[in-house]
């Protein structure tokens, strides 16, 4: 049977360093939303907690409620009808209206919009939006922020970062006026952290590093991060493939000599993106995927029982020209996972 595999001490290496940049273990969010970016939500946040991180970072209330006794405090980013209540569980709230649909005693953070215009308040709603929360009787226990570009060659990073710096000392008057001790802040994903010299947010939001990927731009350092996934697909058969015979749909591919070629048990309905006859990609031991991969199988010119798929995604996210991101967070939640 196909299977992923999930490197430990790979992840743990990872945290390592994060930690590190972050000041200490309790500075960092781990960020598992989509099934721990496809590397399995439970699998991960054992190991986190193993290695003493506290918090987690989650899409949705599902996947909230499967790691809840991993973590003390775990972000909620966009769930709308948020009506569980948990001591553990922070709802992000991410505009005006949203305030008043949520329960009394709720732990909230706020997002605040400062360049990216996907989602939060803008810096001149902050009175507005803390009077709410008050008036609502919600717990306000965060306020954070996103980056848009904190992976780019550019400045955008900095004006953001100034505007979280207006924010925060914005937040902190508002909380004397009203006498409300004052909540943790947050703004840096991966990128960010590591651009961050000096860190003094409470903690950061890290989700692609600690996988151990990091797309930022070239020029910028070089980070010994190690990639936590490997794909692993499974015999199905093998054949002879004589000289001008082909293999797999459309039968784009054909052998000029007989080969040896074997049918493996992956495809893309595994979240195995399709290659076709105009990619060309080899394993990490170097058999080529031959012609076009199906929904379930692949053909390789290997006899292998077991071929591992790939432990680094970035050679295949060049292929399908997307990032490491997209590559490992579309692998099915139905492929076993297996920690070593
Ligand atoms: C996904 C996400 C992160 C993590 O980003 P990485 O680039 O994977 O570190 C952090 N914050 C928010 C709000 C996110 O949605």
């Amino acid at each position: 049977m196909s299977k992923i595999i999930i490197n430990k001490r790979n992840y743990i290496h990872n945290l390592d360093i994060i930690s590190k940049q972050a000041g200490s273990k309790e500075k960092i969010a781990v960020v598992l939303k989509d099934n721990a970016y496809g590397h399995g939500i439970i699998e991960i946040s054992k190991i986190a907690k193993e290695f003493g991180i506290k918090k987690a970072v989650v899409k949705n209330l599902k996947e909230a409620l499967k790691i809840e006794d991993f973590f003390e405090d775990i972000i909620i980013l966009s769930e709308i009808n948020f009506h569980t209540y948990s001591h553990t569980f922070h709802i992000v709230i991410n505009s005006i209206e949203q305030i008043h649909k949520i329960p009394k005693n709720t732990n909230v953070h706020l997002k605040v919009d400062t360049g990216m215009h996907r989602n939060g308040i803008s810096k001149n709603q902050l009175k507005e939006a803390i009077d709410g929360i008050c008036r609502q009787n919600l717990n306000l226990t965060g306020i954070m922020t996103h980056h848009r570009g904190a992976d780019g060659l550019n400045s955008e990073f900095f004006w953001q970062k100034r505007n979280f710096r207006l924010v925060k000392e914005e937040v902190k008057r508002i909380c004397e006026q009203l006498f409300l001790p004052l909540p943790k802040f947050h703004s840096c994903n991966s990128a960010a952290l590591f651009r961050t010299a000096n860190f003094d947010d409470d903690f950061a939001r890290v989700g692609i590093a600690s996988y151990g990927y990091f797309e930022n731009h070239p020029s910028f350092d070089k980070i010994d991060l190690k990639p936590v996934l490997s794909l692993w697909a499974q015999k199905v058969t093998t054949r002879v493939l004589k000289k001008n015979q082909s293999v797999g749909y459309g039968g784009t591919y054909k052998t000029d000599k007989n080969i040896i070629v074997s049918t493996y048990d992956i495809g893309y309905g595994d979240g195995f993106l399709r290659i076709n006859e105009n990619q060309s990609y080899k394993t990490p031991k170097g058999y080529k995927v031959l012609g076009r991969i199906s929904m379930d199988n692949l053909s390789l010119d290997s006899q292998d029982e077991e071929v591992c798929m790939f432990d680094d995604a970035r050679a295949l996210a060049k292929i399908h020209n997307t990032i490491s991101y997209e590559i490992v967070t579309t692998l099915s939640s139905e492929l076993k996972r297996e920690v070593i």
